[in-house]
Parts: C-alpha cells; structure tokens; sequence
C-alpha cells in the first residue's frame, strides 16, 4: 500500500522532532570479519511491521533507553532518543483513515553521510553494516547530527547519571549518540532489545544478505519500504505495511 503525500509529511514532521543514540566504546572494535555494504558476509538489517505495532504504551522507547542508557529528562529541549514512536494518521483515497505507529531509529545507512561528514572519524561503519559512534572521538561539533536526513542523532546536553545496564557505558556529556542496533547484544548473538522485547513480535532482525533469514525473505516479497528513498543511502531499517 503506498504513502500518500500528507502522510509522507506528516512523518516527515515526525522525523524533523529528532532521535538519538548511543553507542559503547568496546563495541567499536567487534565484529570486523567482513567487507561493509552488499558484498559483505553479513549485513544487519531490520523489518517493521506496522500491522503489528499498536503503539501501545510505546514500550520499545522504554526498553531501549533502559538497555542503552539513554537519559530521559522529561523535557523534549534536551531528552535523547534512539528509538522514537511516532503517530501518524494515513489517510487514502477510498479507504477509511488510519492510524500508524511508526519506530524510528538510525537507518544503518549503507551510504552514511554522518560518516561521510564527520571530521574526527567518530562515526563509522562496521564490516556488518552497523554505523556507530566512538564517543572518545567525538568533539560534538553536530555535523552529523545536519547532515542525517532521518533526525536519527541528538547530542547529550546534559550531564547523566542514568546506568541501567552496566554493558552499556553511561552517556557522556558533549557527545552524540544514537541506535547502535543493540550491538553489544548482536555479537552475543541476541537480537536488540526493542526486538527481543516488543508485545507484539512487530520488529525482526537478522542477516539480510543470508536468503534464508527471515528478514531477507520479507524484503524478498517487495511488500517493504524504506523511508526517504530519494536520498540514495541505503538504509537497512525496512517498513511493512506503510
Ligand atoms: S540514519 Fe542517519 S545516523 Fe543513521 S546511518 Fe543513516 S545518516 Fe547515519
Ligand atoms: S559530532 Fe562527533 S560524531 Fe558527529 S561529526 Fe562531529 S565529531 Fe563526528
């Protein structure tokens, strides 16, 4: 089913409030086995199905800051997201509108411009196809936080005491962050925690380049899409149902 142009506005309004992320310094060095792009072994990639998520309480935003420490102020001027719901009313032609819950998180582009951009060499790509960030790099300039198109990264203004999860490193004042895919999970061979963990099994995640994963015979179907296709990046987050 297509997007029509005000829902494609209304999301595009979504994406323009931001997200964050935030990546762990010892997952920098994980996971080099192969080459970054479609010759790679292995390329991380991600299915949202929107006919499953219902919002809810919008749970997965919970569980990510939780499993990544992203700090929560309750103030939208500083708070930090990797991951963000947001709502969405649909409305085509012939067909009663409709709301749609839609995950937003970092695009794992294959072609990333935050990388492209960034003066220090912070962020980067993964032989697997996961962009993160070398917080011990950044100088937080916010280059990349511009030259994102999906408003995947913020930067952490305010000092944090938020430490959930011991894994994860806590965030660093001056630094930006955003949607690592859960990678110090990845390479325990567990899925991110947003997908472990979501009520209704409305994301799925695996090895797109292997056919025989789930996420590559969804995709295979064509019944997927990917936002902002005009940009040429080649993001590997994939949306059923949009
Ligand atoms: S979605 Fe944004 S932050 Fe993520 S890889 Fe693409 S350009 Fe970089
Ligand atoms: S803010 Fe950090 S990661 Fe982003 S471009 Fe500047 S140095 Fe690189």
């Amino acid at each position: 089913m297509g997007m029509d142009r005000r829902t494609f506005l209304k999301l595009g309004g979504a994406l323009a409030l931001g997200s964050l992320i935030t990546p762990g310094s010892q997952l920098l060095l994980a996971s080099q086995e192969n080459k970054t792009g479609n010759e790679s072994k292995t390329r991380w990639a991600m299915v949202v199905d929107l006919d499953k998520c219902s919002g809810c309480n919008k749970e997965c935003e919970e569980i990510c800051r939780d499993e990544n420490n992203v700090p929560h102020y309750g103030n939208e001027r500083y708070d930090a997201y990797w991951l963000r719901v947001a709502d969405v009313k649909q409305h085509l032609p012939g067909v009663e509108t409709r709301e749609r819950h839609i995950p937003l998180m970092c695009q794992h582009c294959d072609n990333p411009p935050c990388v492209h951009v960034c003066p220090t060499k912070a962020s980067f790509v993964r032989d697997d196809g996961i962009t993160l960030i070398d917080e011990h790099r950044c100088i937080g300039c916010r280059y990349c936080v511009i030259a994102c198109p999906y408003r995947a990264r913020s930067l952490i203004f305010r000092k944090s005491d938020k430490w959930t999860n011991e894994e994860v490193p806590k965030m660093m004042i001056g630094v930006v962050t955003k949607c690592s895919f859960c990678a110090h999970r990845v390479d325990k061979g567990q899925d991110p925690a947003c997908v472990e963990k979501c009520p209704y099994n409305g994301l799925i995640f695996g090895n797109m380049n292997d056919p025989n994963s789930e996420v590559a015979k969804i995709i295979a179907t064509k019944n997927t899409k990917i936002l902002r296709p005009e940009k040429h990046l080649g993001p590997k987050v994939f949306y059923k149902g949009l």
